[in-house]
């Protein structure tokens, strides 16, 4: 082991010791005193609320959709009227795939005389299904997939793996179930499936499907994949258990098509001091079309715009620049989360901090920060001002999907809410407006521009 020169010693532990001045809080009561006025001017005004309206009456927000480019064009267009110093449309090449109209699965048992119709959903990336009849095979893990390799060949695969509801933390449970609907298709198409149904991963039950992105494998041949509903994979299971003879009818008239040019939408507040880098605050303005996209993550959207034009409603100026990122394609291919992150590199734009929003928009719990455990020590001197906004932890953890590509910004956090009906409409037809309640959405937008405005005074 080599021995560091005494002069590197000191200076590494004098940035030790500037950099533990980050988060010390002077004249906490003013700072107190202003994030809850931040905290009541967002839940009496309800502003957030009333674009997400908006948002979701435009329809929904696959990347490359006619109805995503008009959310574009709103929420440039709204960041103008806001009063954001600075909007613009940052270019990206997206992935393209469309539903079609075309969703039918019907279950059949002669001995049974059952002929029932299932709840499916194509998951996107997926290719059409013509008229493919097959016997199905259920299946509760890859493993047991291989361990039946030999009676796979023909057979729609049926991956039926319920939601573990032993925990609180629901996206851990969501998080086990994520590869059978990602890689599910390739894993039985190695074996000679035809097509695979793939169990809904929400926690209840419920006769809606939840979709989301699948991929093939290139040297594994392509085949249909769609999401059952959880009380039709119920169904399916009993029937399959008591006839395993029985067979499904399934088409669906998805494709994928070459890539479009969509756009990432950012707004800026001009700080104050502009060598001091900026702070981003962001959702995704993409969705799946089951729904309107209204918790994911239409109201991280409204979070990232919201929380910043705070300052502005309630006169604050900031020293750093405030920005407002909506990233494109976050659901099916993190394109433009791929393409801000290379901009700012090469752009050489000092970033500090960046906060996503993309766990819905139920009430705040706590941030997550991807660094290491001293400087999260440090940061949670800053919990006792955002009581009001319902903020209790600060802890280790990924910060999300989209800002988790900027390797090289300091502060990569992610805004965590309840998640205990998050998965109730995750992905699916039941993630509309109806679902969001506005005070906690509002509690929400009124967290993160408080730790903005923490980040503001203390970085
Ligand atoms: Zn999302």
């Amino acid at each position: 082991m080599r021995t560091l020169p005494i002069f590197v010693v000191s200076l590494l532990l004098l940035s030790e010791i500037l950099v533990a001045q980050d988060f010390v809080v002077r004249d906490a009561a003013t700072k107190k005193n202003l994030i809850d006025s931040i905290t009541f001017y967002a839940l009496e005004h309800q502003n957030g609320y009333q674009m997400l309206k908006e948002l979701c009456a435009l329809g929904t927000r696959v990347s490359g959709s006619k109805s995503s480019y008009e959310s574009i064009v709103w929420a440039k267009k709204k960041m103008e009227d806001l009063g954001f110093d600075k909007v613009w449309l940052q270019p990206v090449k997206v992935p393209r795939w469309e539903r079609g109209n075309i969703e039918s699965c019907i279950l059949r048992s002669k001995p049974l005389k059952v002929k029932e119709s299932l709840h499916v959903g194509a998951l996107g990336g997926s290719i059409a299904a013509n008229n493919i009849t097959g016997k199905v095979i259920e299946v509760s893990s890859f493993e047991e997939l291989q361990s039946r390799a030999n009676d796979v060949a023909g057979k729609i695969v049926f991956f039926n793996i319920p939601f573990d509801q032993k925990t609180s933390v629901t996206f851990s449970s969501y998080g086990k179930l994520g590869k059978y609907r990602y890689l599910g298709a390739a894993e039985a198409a190695r074996y000679g499936a035809i097509a695979v149904l793939i169990r809904s991963l929400p926690s209840r039950l419920d006769t809606v499907p939840h979709v989301g992105v699948m991929g093939y494998r290139d040297s594994i041949k392509q085949i249909p994949a769609a999401a059952v509903s959880t009380i039709d994979a119920n169904r399916l299971s009993e029937i399959l258990k008591r006839d395993p003879e029985a067979e499904v009818l399934f088409n669906q008239n998805c494709r994928n098509l070459s890539d479009t040019l969509s756009y990432n939408v950012i707004g800026e507040m001009t700080g104050t001091d502009t060598s001091l880098g900026i702070l981003v605050s962001s959702g995704h303005i993409d969705a799946w079309d089951k729904g309107t996209g209204a918790h994911d993550d239409g109201a991280g959207c409204m979070h990232a715009i919201e929380s910043v034009i705070l300052f502005k409603q309630l006169g604050l100026k900031p020293r750093h620049t405030l920005r407002t990122v909506l990233f494109m394609n976050e659901e099916n291919g993190s394109r433009g989360a791929e393409a801000y992150a290379k901009s700012i590199d090469s752009d050489k734009q000092k970033h500090v901090a960046a906060i996503e929003s993309d766990r819905g928009g139920f009430t705040p719990l706590g941030f997550t920060v991807d660094k290491d455990s001293a400087s999260i020590q440090r940061m949670q001197s800053l919990l006792p001002l955002m009581e009001n906004c319902n903020i209790f932890y600060i802890k280790k953890g990924g910060a999300g999907v989209d800002v988790g590509r900027m390797k090289n910004v300091p502060y990569l956090i992610g805004f965590v809410p309840d998640s205990q009906r998050y998965f109730d409409v995750h992905h699916s037809g039941n993630d509309i407006i109806d679902a969001v309640n506005p005070r906690e959405l509002e509690l929400g937008s009124a967290a993160i521009s408080s730790l903005l405005y923490l980040l503001d005074t203390c970085l």
